[in-house]
Formats: structure tokens, C-alpha cells, sequence
């Protein structure tokens, strides 16, 4: 695999864009909004700057990097002759259909088409191609140049020799592969948003503060950020839903959001991106500052 084609130019999509053209991919970024495009493009410009201020990069090597991109508005032309597709659009399960619909359509017959959802099925996207076998979960974790997990997911008719090809090429890029089947939440958001849900359970109960919950956490099992914390940084929508992913999908209701989240999300609070959530962010300021609704 040499050319890679990514769809979405948000968050995970500029970061995923960044790791493939660091390992001398050739990658095609795709997106709807010119103007993500362009502020992608300065995203990774700024990230590889980071990582030349740190000594890990040279000014060759960013040279190089940035020769192996090139974007797109218009998917057709942004897929031509892919071997590896990856999809980080939005997390929306009728759009993400509707695009491998179209992928199926306009990538070459022999390209492979990954999603990096974060909950939906892949065995359900996989359905509404005519390549099932070729369709495959690549959820990368966030931020994409540093993390180094990528969680696999074998959709239920995914080829044993599609899991080993994006296995291989997963140890290119530098990440470290786990390989899982594809229920509910997978592995990651399985274990972790119950976590993250019992966390805010005990803040709702009145068990203890915000600075406890966290506190323990971090310093008792070694967790670099709390769940409070991290919930926030993951944006308090996104826990809520895939919450309600796993929920459905077992339909048991010990995975049934907690009333609070429900709450803070129904009113805006969605952490990091509203400038407030179980914290309050002020631009510039690394300072942790409970908010003011848990602030006794
Ligand atoms: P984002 O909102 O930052 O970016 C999504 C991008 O997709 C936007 O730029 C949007 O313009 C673009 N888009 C929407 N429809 C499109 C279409 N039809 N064609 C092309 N581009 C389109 O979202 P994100 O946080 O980068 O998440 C992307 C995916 O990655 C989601 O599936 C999400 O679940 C998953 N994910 C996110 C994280 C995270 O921490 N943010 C972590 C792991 C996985």
C-alpha cells in the first residue's frame, strides 16, 4: 500500500493525514469544507514544527512530508487509484453510510475501505458495500502523531488477509496494532465509558468533588489525566452517545448515561470545545479550574 486517500479534515483526520506523509505515504485528504482543508494543512505545518523544536524532525524531513499531501473537495477525484482509504468524517452513522456507499462506487475495486469510528458498527458500514470483506475499523487514538494504539476492528466479513495488510501497516506508521471484533464500543470505549459514567454517577450522588473523583484516579491507579478530566477532553457529546451506543447495542442498562451527562450536554456544557464542562478552559491558561456548579 502506497497511496493512501482520508476522508474528513477534522481533528483525527489532519493527524491521521500527518502520520501517513511522515512514513513517506502519499496521501490524498478529502473533506467537504475548503476551509478545513486549509486549516488542516496549518495544523500539521504546526504540529511537524512542534516535533522539529523537539529534535525529532528536520527541516528535509518536513520538506518531504509536506510534498506527499495533496487535498480535495471532491471525493471522486480525491480517491483516484487508493489502496488504502481511511474515513474520519463525522461521527454520524447515516453519513458515514452514505459515504462508503460511495466509496464502494469510486475507489479502485482492489483498495481497502477503513473507518476510524469511534462506535459505530463496522460490520453495518461494511453492509452497505458490495467489498464487505475489504472493509475494516482503524480507530486511531487522539492526538494521532503521538498517540501509539491503533485499535483494529474486524467487521464481521472482514478477510483475515485484509487484517494482516492493515496490521503490517499499522507497525509502518510506528503505532502499536491490537486487534478486536467488532460489538459495541469495541475494546476501548467498552471499558472506558463505563468508567468515565461511574465517575460521574459518583459526583452526582454526592460521594465526592470533582478535585477527589480525579485525585484518586490519577495518583491511585496511575491514570495520566481523571475521567472527569478526560471527559472533557473527549467533549461530553461524544461520551454521551457512545454511551447510548452501548446501551442499545446490548441493550443492558448498566451502560445507560448518567442523568447529569444527559443534563450538561442537553444545556451546552461539553467540556474542552464549550470552554466548559466538569472544568472551565480559558484560552491560553493550562490551569485546572473547577467549575463553578461543583465548586463547593
Ligand atoms: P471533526 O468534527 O473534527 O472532523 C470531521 C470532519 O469531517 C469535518 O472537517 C467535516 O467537514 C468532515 N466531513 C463531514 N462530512 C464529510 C463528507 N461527506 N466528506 C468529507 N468530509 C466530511 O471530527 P473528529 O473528531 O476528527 O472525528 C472524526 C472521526 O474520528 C469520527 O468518526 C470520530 O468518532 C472518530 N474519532 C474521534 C476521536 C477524537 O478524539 N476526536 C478519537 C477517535 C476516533
Amino acid at each position: 500500500m502506497h497511496k493512501v486517500s482520508v476522508i474528513g479534515a477534522g481533528t483525527m483526520g489532519n493527524g491521521i493525514a500527518h502520520v501517513f506523509i511522515q512514513n513517506g505515504f502519499t496521501v490524498n485528504l478529502i473533506d467537504v469544507n475548503a476551509a478545513q482543508l486549509e486549516k488542516a494543512i496549518q495544523t500539521i505545518e504546526k504540529n511537524i514544527d512542534r516535533q522539529i523544536a523537539k529534535g525529532a524532525v528536520t527541516e528535509e524531513q518536513r520538506k518531504n512530508a509536506l510534498a506527499n499531501l495533496t487535498t480535495f473537495t471532491d471525493m471522486a477525484l480525491g480517491v483516484q487509484g487508493a489502496d488504502l482509504v481511511v474515513e474520519a468524517a463525522t461521527e454520524n452513522i447515516d453519513l458515514k453510510l452514505n459515504i462508503f456507499k460511495q466509496l464502494d462506487s469510486l475507489a479502485p475495486a482492489n483498495a481497502v475501505l477503513a473507518t476510524n469510528t469511534s462506535s459505530i458498527s463496522i460490520t453495518r458500514i461494511a453492509a452497505v458495500t458490495k467489498r464487505a470483506s475489504q472493509v475494516i475499523g482503524m480507530h486511531f487514538m487522539n492526538p494521532v502523531p503521538v498517540m501509539k494504539l491503533v485499535e483494529i476492528i474486524n467487521g464481521y466479513a472482514t478477510a483475515q488477509t485484509i487484517t494482516d495488510a492493515i496490521v503490517a501497516l499499522s507497525k509502518q506508521l510506528g503505532k502499536v496494532p491490537c486487534v478486536v471484533n467488532d460489538y459495541p464500543g469495541f475494546i476501548a470505549n467498552r471499558i472506558l465509558m463505563p468508567m468515565i459514567n461511574e465517575a460521574i454517577y459518583s459526583l452526582y450522588e454526592g460521594i465526592a468533588g470533582v478535585n477527589e473523583i480525579d485525585t484518586i484516579m490519577k495518583l491511585g491507579m496511575a491514570h495520566p489525566m481523571g475521567p472527569l478530566q478526560l471527559a472533557d477532553f473527549i467533549g461530553l457529546d461524544t461520551c454521551h452517545a457512545i454511551l447510548n451506543v452501548l446501551y442499545e447495542g446490548f441493550g443492558n442498562p448498566k451502560y445507560a448515561p448518567c442523568p447529569l451527562l444527559t443534563n450538561m450536554v442537553t444545556a451546552g456544557y461539553l467540556g474542552v470545545k464549550t470552554g466548559e464542562g466538569f472544568y472551565k478552559y480559558t484560552a491560553g491558561s493550562k490551569e485546572l479550574v473547577v467549575s463553578d456548579r461543583f465548586s463547593s
